[in-house]
């Protein structure tokens, strides 16, 4: 294993010990998205506030592997203080990331680097996706 795999897997332990975001928002307060992926057993509810077309919170709740549970923890950092359009883009560039896919190198990708790797298990792309599908869906209602 090289020095970067196991720079990477302590930023995925970091965020699954010490989740940042945690938490569900009050109805009043934003929307919420709950999505599954049966074949791990993993389950998420996203709670979005958005207020003028910006993401001004993010939180999420669940159970899961430390793939989907840290993806989650890195995406409502990432997401947070951007604009729909900005965080529909990230969810776009993570969906390449995970599909091998060469990646702008002016993109600050952030922790979120730390699950380039999962792109070569595909069992568990969908772990690493889930968070970013229930962020997709929280936008898209928000926007209908
Ligand atoms: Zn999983």
């Amino acid at each position: 294993m090289s020095s970067l795999d196991d720079l990477y897997r302590r930023v995925i332990m970091d965020h699954y010990q010490k989740p940042r975001n945690r938490g569900q928002l009050d109805e009043s307060e934003g929307l919420t998205v709950q999505l599954n992926n049966p074949t791990c057993g993993d389950s998420i509810a996203l709670s979005l506030k958005v207020e003028h077309g910006r993401v001004v919170d993010a939180k999420f709740t669940g159970e899961g592997c430390s793939i989907s549970m840290s993806s989650a923890s890195m995406m409502t950092e990432a997401v947070k203080g951007k604009t729909e359009e900005e965080a529909l883009q990230l969810a776009h560039i993570f969906s390449d990331l995970m599909q091998g896919k060469e990646i702008d190198e002016s993109v600050d990708l952030g922790d979120i680097e730390a699950l380039q790797g999962v792109a070569k298990f595909p069992a568990r792309i969908k772990c690493a996706t889930l968070a970013w599908k229930a962020l997709e869906q929280g936008i898209n209602q928000i926007r209908h």
